[in-house]
């Protein structure tokens, strides 16, 4: 067994193989377009490609693949062997113009509209930001992902460009306060994965799962998380196992796997990895998901990687732990140690504030998707409203400048940015709540609304762009000031006076705060529909595109995606619970009716008491034919949608009309459940997949 550190980073075409590998020149023009986006000479990717392919092949792998994120949410590859015909026969090459540019046929891939088919070819970019890796025995070569006319065409881009202005606004803020020695600033992100396992044998038996991720029926079984005896639990052997062959992976391909624990729910886990900047993590990410998958199939289980797969436990998510890094190794949203620092500190806190006061529809659309629909505001997770919770502490001392006030009684002086310290906050007091959509956790936020099957893309590039824009316009107000110390403390709080309804330390869980939320005039919007077209809001338009993260036609057709993805998956789901009504579940209660009935026939020969059958069977019949009634209701709906006009309103069909008569279906076939003979049940129970493994 070879230690975590001779395999970690082994299939990574990382910075130690480059400086091994490559020519000192050619090492130092690659490094100048990976910090300062230089532009890549050929000639140098030429050298670059040769030496990557020569370790490629050394590890083992015989083909290449440009590896992207389209829209889809998952990654996709077209593989390529080296091979390359000479003579009689072959030699193994890789150029330079392949290792930079791809040409995957684009048509397959969502567009909204960005490209005809007759233009049908995208192309895919290298970033030599995230290194390449292997995997599969393939080279894998991270890129972005456009159209001919240059639109974005993947979920990378606008991250990069995001990633982009930000380190630049942030920069200028940090010139203002004097630093000089800082040369770039990127974002850090944690992405905590939660995730369900389930035995293969037992998801087999669950179409729905099967083609859905989620259940449509089901039970509550006796026993759900209310003991709160899983999470932290101690891991079951089989699970174990899982877990430790999904680290050494991962940690082969450089990510930065660290904790695994058992959640809330039964059969529920979670895996968090050390930080890093933001497009590796979200590169991780992606790879985290799919190892997940692959790895659970060979321990005989399943991953499941939906947000709601099971209702009436947790839904699975996944924790977008945020922050502002300096290359000199300064993370902004740590308190410090001067009233300097935490001058510092404060102003991009307010940033932080700020933007996601004025842009959390945006924020909120990031997350928007129909297996998130079912988990934001059920149990364990925040509804959908955007707020922020900052801890007692911390929110005493924006009180105190907000109000011209003393921090507490022992203090002399009222509080002041940029004269005065920050206390210490102890690190777990800011931590305790665990209801917040977007909490401060004592040097980073952490965005709790992302699902746990979504990209990070999408939330990254929100917040950075959001935050770009709030620290932009801090620019204008402080660089122009005449008394730089005064103006920050008028700054920082007007942003706490205007921004405050955005901060929450209550139970984001309770209803009240619903309620609450909307007296503050905060965006409640429950469902992706109804969240997908504010993206098209002038406020979010000009956002997006002052700050050259999107372009309107990129948004326009990222709107069309989403609401489309919305729909799709919807008539999936509506198709596989039709079916399942039809083929499995109508046909087992009529059968065990048949039993019973059999049996009250039998029994009323013999004079025997046949109560129970009689009820049962009674009652059997009565939901049956309320269950076909709705099986058959629905299926009317379903045509009747696929008839409706408009990626808007056909979505809004799904949300309000499908959803609808698929849960009062759902309804009976539940009650039908918990009064049917386990034998005569066909499909696995709530309980026999929550506790299968
Ligand atoms: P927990 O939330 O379980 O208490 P931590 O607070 O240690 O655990 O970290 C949670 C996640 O936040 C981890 O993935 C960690 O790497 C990440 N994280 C920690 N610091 C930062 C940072 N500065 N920027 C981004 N993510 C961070
Ligand atoms: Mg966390």
């Amino acid at each position: 067994m070879s230690t975590i550190a001779e395999i970690f980073g082994t299939m990574v075409f990382d910075d130690k193989e480059m400086k091994a590998r490559l020519p000192e020149d050619i090492y130092n023009s690659i490094q100048n377009t990976i910090k300062n986006g230089k532009h890549l000479d050929l000639a140098v990717a030429n050298v670059v490609a040769k030496a990557m392919m020569e370790w490629a092949i050394e590890k083992g792998a015989t083909h290449y693949t440009h590896w992207f994120q389209p829209m889809t949410g998952v990654t996709a590859e077209k593989h390529d062997s080296f091979i390359s015909p000479q003579g009689t026969g072959v030699i193994m090459e890789f150029r330079g113009k392949e290792l930079v540019r791809g040409e995957p046929d684009a048509s397959s891939f969502p567009s909204g509209g960005l490209r005809a088919t007759f233009e049908a070819r995208g192309y895919t970019a290298w970033d030599p930001t995230s290194y390449a890796f292997i995997k599969d025995e393939t080279l894998c070569i991270p890129t972005a992902f456009c159209s001919y006319g240059g639109e974005a065409l993947d979920k990378k881009t606008p991250l990069l460009r995001s990633m982009e202005v930000l380190g630049k606004a942030t920069m200028k803020i940090l010139k203002l306060f004097g630093n000089e020695s800082v040369t770039s600033v990127r974002t850090t992100v944690g992405a905590e994965q939660e995730y369900f396992l389930i035995d293969k044998e037992v998801f087999d038996k669950r179409p729905d799962l099967v083609y859905t991720g989620r259940t449509l029926f089901g039970a509550r079984p006796p026993k759900g998380q209310e003991l709160d005896d899983h999470y932290f639990g101690s891991i079951k052997t089989r699970v174990l196992a899982y877990m430790k062959e999904l680290d050494k992976e991962l940690w082969k391909l450089g990510v930065l796997a660290k904790t695994e624990h058992n959640e809330a729910a039964p059969g529920q886990h979670e895996l968090a990895p050390v930080f890093t900047t933001t497009n590796l993590a979200t590169d991780h990410n992606q790879l985290t998901m799919e190892l997940m998958q692959k790895i659970a199939k060979k321990h005989g289980l399943v991953c499941l990687l939906h947000e709601k797969p099971f209702e009436g436990v947790s839904g699975s998510g996944k924790h977008n732990n945020w922050s502002l890094s300096t290359n000199t190794g300064v993370n902004l949203l740590e308190p410090g140690e001067t009233p300097y620092e935490n001058a510092q500190f404060l102003l991009f806190l307010s940033a932080v504030i700020k933007a996601v006061d004025d842009y959390q529809d945006a924020l909120r659309i990031s997350v928007a998707s129909a297996g998130n629909d079912h988990r934001l505001g059920a149990s364990e997770a925040p509804p959908a409203i955007v707020s922020i919770f900052l801890g007692d502490e911390l929110a005493a001392v924006l009180d105190a400048i907000e109000n011209g006030s003393r921090y507490d009684a022992k203090e002399k002086e009222n509080m002041r940015v940029g004269v005065h310290i920050l206390p210490k906050f102890p690190k777990d007091t800011t931590d305790r709540n665990r209801t917040s959509p977007f909490a401060f956790t004592g040097n980073k936020f952490e965005f709790r609304m992302v699902g746990s099957s979504d990209s990070i893309a999408d939330t990254n590039t929100v917040i950075n762009t959001a935050v770009t824009q709030v620290l932009n316009e801090f620019y204008e107000v402080l660089s122009s000031a005449e008394d730089f110390t005064s103006a920050l403390h008028n700054l920082v709080r007007d942003t706490i006076k205007a921004h405050k309804r955005i901060l929450f330390n209550g139970n984001g869980y309770d209803k009240s705060w619903a309620t609450e939320a909307k007296k503050r005039g905060l965006s409640n919007l429950e469902t992706t529909p109804d969240a997908i077209p504010h993206l098209l809001d002038e406020k979010n338009i000009r956002l997006f595109v002052d700050n050259k993260v999107f372009s309107e036609k990129e948004l326009r057709a990222r709107c069309e995606i989403q609401l489309e993805a919305y729909s799709k998956l919807v008539n999936i789901e509506a198709l596989t619970a039709v079916d399942m009504a039809n083929q499995l579940i109508l046909p087992a209660v009529s059968k065990y009716t048949k039993e019973l009935t059999k049996t009250i026939e039998l029994k009323a020969g013999l004079g025997i008491n046949a109560d129970y059958e009689r009820q049962v069977a009674s009652k059997l019949s009565i939901l049956n034919a309320s269950a076909y009634e709705r099986t058959k209701e629905l299926e009317v709906e379903i045509s009747a949608v696929k008839e409706l006009k408009g990626a808007e309103r056909i979505a809004k069909a799904y949300a309000k009309r499908i959803l609808v008569k698929m849960a009062e279906l759902r309804k009976i076939v539940d009650e039908m459940e918990s009064i049917t003979a386990k034998e005569y049940w066909p499909i696995p129970s709530y309980g026999e997949m929550l506790f299968s493994v």
